[in-house]
C-alpha cells in the first residue's frame, strides 16, 4: 500500500500537470462516467493530500476524492502527440494537450462537496507531512488507548499517512517496544516519535523512497538542502522484513508476527522494556 508520502508527491505532481487547466475528465471503464461527465472540461484548481486521501479541487464545488487502498495507481505521464489509448480497467482519465494521467483500481474514486471532504478530514488523523497537522489530536487518541502502539500507528484515525514500514522502522529507531500500550507511552517519547515522523516523511516525499536509515537521511538531507533533490538508491532497513536478521544496533533476530492486519518486524531485545 502506498504511504503518505506517496500521496503528496502524487498530489504534486497532479497539481503540477493540472492545476489552473481544464482537462478533459472521462471514465473509460465506465464506473465513474457520470461524474466524470460533470468535471469534464472543467477548471481544476489544486491537487491536496490529507494522510492516504487525495483531493481534486475543480471549480463550482466540486473535489474529486481518490484513496489508492492496496493496489490503485494512478499515473501520471506527458505525451507528445498522441493521447495514448488507455490499458486495463481505467476508472479515471485526466487529459490535456500534453498530459495524461489514469487512475486504476482505487478503492474511492467519489465526487465530494467540500463539507463532505471535511468530514473525511475531520474523521482522519494528524499528517505528519502537512503543516497545519496537529499532533496533540494523535496524543489525545494514543495515550487513552489500551491497544498496542505498533497497532495505533497503523489506525488512521490516529495518524494519518504512515503505513507498515515507517511503524517499523521508525519503532525500532526509538527503540519502542511495538506492543507497548499506547497508555503506557510517555509524552515524551510521543513528541520525539512525531518529531521523527515528519523528518522521515520529508525525506520520503523529496526522494520518492522511505529513507530511515540515519547515514543514509543525512546525506540525502544535506543533498535537498543544497540542491532540493536527493536520490536514494537502495534505502537500508533495519528489521522491515529483516526476519531472523542480526538487528543492526544490538545483534538480537529480528522477528515478525502480524499487528494490525500488517506484518510487523521488531527487534525483541532493544525495542523491550526501554524508553517507551
Ligand atoms: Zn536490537
Amino acid at each position: 500500500m502506498p504511504e503518505g508520502h506517496t500521496i503528496h508527491r502524487l498530489a504534486s505532481a497532479i497539481d503540477d500537470a493540472f492545476g489552473g487547466s481544464r482537462p478533459a475528465v472521462s471514465s473509460p471503464q465506465g464506473r465513474f462516467a457520470e461524474s466524470a461527465a460533470l468535471l469534464d472540461g472543467t477548471y481544476l484548481d489544486s491537487a491536496d493530500a490529507w494522510g492516504k486521501h487525495l483531493f481534486v479541487e475543480f471549480s463550482a464545488e466540486r473535489v474529486l476524492h481518490v484513496h489508492l487502498g492496496l493496489i490503485g495507481k494512478f499515473s501520471v505521464l506527458s505525451y507528445d502527440d498522441m493521447l495514448p489509448p488507455p490499458r486495463g480497467a481505467v476508472r479515471l482519465r485526466l487529459a490535456t494537450d500534453t498530459t495524461v494521467a489514469d487512475l486504476r483500481g482505487p478503492i474511492i474514486c467519489a465526487l465530494r462537496t467540500p463539507t463532505e471532504v471535511t468530514e473525511v478530514i475531520a474523521r482522519t488523523g494528524p499528517d505528519p507531512l502537512r503543516a497545519d497537522a496537529d499532533p496533540s489530536r494523535a496524543w489525545d487518541r494514543i495515550h487513552r488507548s489500551r491497544k498496542a502502539i505498533g497497532q495505533l500507528l497503523m489506525d488512521q484515525d490516529v495518524v494519518a499517512g504512515i503505513g507498515n514500514l515507517y511503524r517499523c522502522e521508525l519503532l525500532w529507531r526509538h527503540r519502542v517496544d511495538p506492543f507497548k500500550p499506547g497508555n503506557k507511552v510517555r509524552s515524551a517519547v510521543w513528541d520525539a516519535l512525531w518529531t521523527d515522523l515528519v523528518r522521515l516523511m520529508k525525506v520520503g516525499v523529496a526522494t520518492g523512497r522511505i529513507v530511515t536509515d540515519e547515514a543514509q537521511l543525512e546525506k540525502a538531507e544535506a543533498a535537498i538542502a543544497s540542491t532540493g533533490a536527493a536520490v536514494v538508491r537502495r534505502p537500508k532497513h533495519a528489521v522491515y522484513k529483516r526476519t531472523d536478521e542480526p538487528c543492526p544496533r544490538c545483534g538480537a533476530k529480528v522477528r515478525t508476527q502480524v499487528m494490525g492486519g500488517r506484518n510487523l518486524f521488531w527487534c525483541p531485545r532493544c525495542q523491550r522494556h526501554r524508553t517507551a
